[in-house]
C-alpha cells in the first residue's frame, strides 16, 4: 500500500490501514486490489449501499442546476421533502442541518425555547441516559455525558442530567422544576445496540405528557430504515414531540434533520436558529433520492426479511462459538454481535476475511450493512463471521493448550 510519510490530518480518528477507491451496492473494491463486503455502511450512512444508480443520477443532475443556495429565499424542494417526512411521521414542521450533531443541537434548543417561549425560561434542562450519543459538538457532548470524549474541553455545557437507561424512577426523580424535555436514542447505536423495553418509551411518553415536557428521540442512526421502519419509534408504538436525524438521509450527502410538532416547536420564529448549508438543493435532491426508495412499502418489508435471516443465522453462529460470542442484540439490520474476546479482535478477524464492521459500547461489534443487502449476501456476511470464528477459536483453543 502506498504510504503518505506524514500525516497532514489532525490525528483524532484511530483509522484502520485501508483505504477504498470505489464501492458498488455492498462491496467495497479497496486501492489493496482486494474487494471487501461492507457491513459498516460508512456507520449506518450508505444506507442504498455505494454508487446507487437512483441516487447517483439525482445528485448529478441537481449538481448541473444549482449546488448551494442560501436560506435567504425560498426551496420549493426542501418544502417537498419536509412535507414528505411530516406525511411519514409524527412531525409538522422540519429544520434541514448538515449533520447529526447539528440536528440534534436544533433538538436541544427547541427543547429549551418551548418552555422559554411559554414564559418559563428557567425549564432548560434535559434528561439523557448513560450510554448515550448524541454527537461531538459541546452541548451534544454534554448531553451523551461521557467523561472520555469531555475531558480536556473545559466546564461542560449546562442543562443536562443523566440517568441510568431503562430506570424508570430514576427518571422520574431526575424531573425538577427546571426540566424541559427527556431526549433519548429509541436502540443506542455507539452504545453497544443497547434498547430499553417498550414499556419503558410508554412510560417516558406519559411522564413527559403529565409533566408538560417535551420527548426527544434521537434517530440520527435509528431513522431511515436502519431498524425494519422508517424510524424506530414506530416499531416501539410511542411518538415523540422532536426527532433529529441525519446519518442515511442523504443515502452518503450529509444532510440532518430536526423534526417536530407545531406545539413543541411553536418558539422557533425567524432568526432563532439558522445555517449557511443546512438544506442546500444538492443536500436536499439527495435526501429527495433516498425518500423515493425508502417510501416504497416493499422497502422496509426487505429490511424486516434481510433482519430475520441475519439474525437467525448469528444466532446459530452464538450457539456454536460460546467462547468468543455470547449475544446478538439490535432490531432491523442495526445488529450487535456480543463478544467474550475483546472485540477489536474478532474486528480484525472479521477483517481478514474481507468483512467490514464497526466497534461499540459494550465489547459489541455493530453488523451494519447497506439496506439493500441481498439473501445471498447477508449469506455471504455470516459465512465470513463463521470462518473468522473457526479459526479464532482454534487459535483460543491452542492458547489454553499450551
Ligand atoms: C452518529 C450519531 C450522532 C452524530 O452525528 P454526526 O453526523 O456525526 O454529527 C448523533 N446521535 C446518534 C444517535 C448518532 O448515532
Amino acid at each position: 500500500m502506498s504510504q503518505i510519510s506524514q500525516s497532514h490530518l489532525l490525528p483524532v480518528f484511530a483509522r484502520t490501514d485501508l483505504a477504498f477507491e470505489r464501492g458498488e451496492g455492498v462491496w467495497l473494491y479497496g486501492i489493496d486490489g482486494e474487494r471487501y463486503l461492507d457491513f459498516t455502511s460508512g456507520v449506518a450512512v450508505n444506507a442504498l449501499g455505494h454508487a446507487h444508480p437512483h441516487l447517483v443520477s439525482a445528485i448529478q443532475a441537481q449538481a448541473a442546476k444549482l449546488i448551494h443556495m442560501s436560506n435567504l429565499f425560498k426551496s420549493p424542494d426542501g418544502e417537498r421533502v419536509a412535507a414528505r417526512l411530516c406525511e411519514a411521521s409524527f412531525a409538522d414542521q422540519v429544520f434541514f442541518a448538515n449533520s447529526g450533531a447539528e440536528a440534534m443541537e436544533c433538538a436541544i434548543k427547541i427543547t429549551r425555547k418551548y418552555h422559554a417561549a411559554k414564559g418559563r425560561p428557567d425549564r432548560y434542562r434535559i434528561i439523557t441516559f448513560e450510554g448515550a450519543f448524541h454527537g461531538r459538538t459541546l452541548a451534544t457532548l454534554a448531553a451523551g455525558g461521557q467523561e472520555k470524549y469531555l475531558e480536556g474541553f473545559g466546564p461542560r455545557v449546562e442543562g443536562f442530567d443523566q440517568v441510568p437507561l431503562g430506570d424508570l424512577e430514576a427518571t422520574k426523580k431526575a424531573i425538577g422544576p427546571q426540566t424541559a424535555g427527556i431526549l433519548i436514542e429509541p436502540l443506542q447505536g455507539e452504545g453497544g445496540v443497547r434498547e430499553p423495553s417498550h414499556a419503558f418509551f410508554r412510560a417516558l411518553r406519559q411522564l413527559c405528557d403529565d409533566n408538560d415536557l417535551l420527548l426527544v428521540f434521537d434517530e440520527v442512526q435509528t431513522g431511515m430504515g436502519r431498524t425494519g421502519e422508517l424510524f424506530a419509534h414506530q416499531r416501539i408504538g410511542v411518538k415523540p414531540d422532536v426527532m433529529a436525524l441525519a446519518k442515511a438521509l442523504g443515502g452518503g450527502f450529509p444532510i440532518g434533520a430536526c423534526l417536530a410538532t407545531k406545539d413543541a416547536a411553536f418558539g422557533m420564529t425567524a432568526g432563532t436558529h439558522g445555517s449557511t448549508f443546512g438544506g442546500n438543493p444538492l443536500a436536499i435532491a439527495a435526501a429527495s433520492a433516498v425518500l423515493d426508495l425508502m417510501l416504497e412499502p416493499k422497502f422496509m418489508e426487505h429490511v424486516r426479511r434481510a433482519s430475520l435471516l441475519l439474525k437467525q443465522k448469528l444466532a446459530s453462529v452464538v450457539d456454536r462459538y460460546p467462547d468468543l460470542l455470547t449475544e446478538v442484540r439490535g432490531e432491523g439490520l442495526l445488529i450487535g454481535l456480543k463478544a467474550v474476546i475483546p472485540s477489536p479482535d474478532l474486528i480484525a478477524a472479521l477483517r481478514d476475511e474481507k468483512l467490514l464492521t464497526v466497534g461499540a459500547g459494550e465489547n459489541v461489534v455493530r453488523l451494519l450493512p447497506p439496506l439493500i443487502v441481498s439473501e445471498a449476501e447477508i449469506e455471504e456476511g455470516v459465512s465470513r463471521i463463521e470462518k473468522a470464528c473457526a479459526k479464532l477459536s482454534a487459535l483460543h483453543a491452542r492458547k489454553k493448550a499450551v
